[in-house]
């Protein structure tokens, strides 16, 4: 079975993601990775350090590192405002609607200094 490793935050992201990014390709690459797990609500997630699949295409990875600090910072908020950890696994519908309770109660403060916030923001999530 495989086991689809994502950095915490990111479960905010694909909450969020409208079809907007950086550039065409890291786009193309998150709505895949969206309406992969989608479909498939039982999908197993890991959470991981450092940069995961839905980096690929960012201007930031430099590697496995992310330059900018802030996904770092927004991955601790994620952990601590959530309960989980790095490395505890759960399939993607039971992280989905963790994340959708922190989007509804702690968006601004786990990552109100991110470039697509305001848009992110103006999404009912449910
Ligand atoms: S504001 Fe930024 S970090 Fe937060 S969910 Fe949106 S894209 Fe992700």
């Amino acid at each position: 079975m495989t086991v689809f490793r994502l950095r915490p935050h990111h479960g905010l992201c694909l909450l969020h993601f409208v079809g907007k990014g950086y550039s065409r390709p890291f786009s193309a690459n998150m709505l895949q990775i969206a309406a992969c797990l989608q479909k498939e609500p039982n999908t197993s997630i890991e959470l991981c350090a450092g940069a995961d699949c839905l980096c690929a295409y960012c201007p930031h990875r430099k590697g496995h590192i992310c330059e900018s600090e802030k996904p770092e910072r927004y991955d601790h908020a994620v952990l601590q405002c959530s309960g989980l950890q790095i490395h505890r696994k759960l399939v993607w519908k039971d992280f989905r609607e963790r994340m959708a309770a922190l989007s509804r109660r702690n968006l601004r403060t786990i990552c109100g200094d991110c470039e697509w916030y305001l848009l992110c923001a103006a999404i009912e999530i449910n």
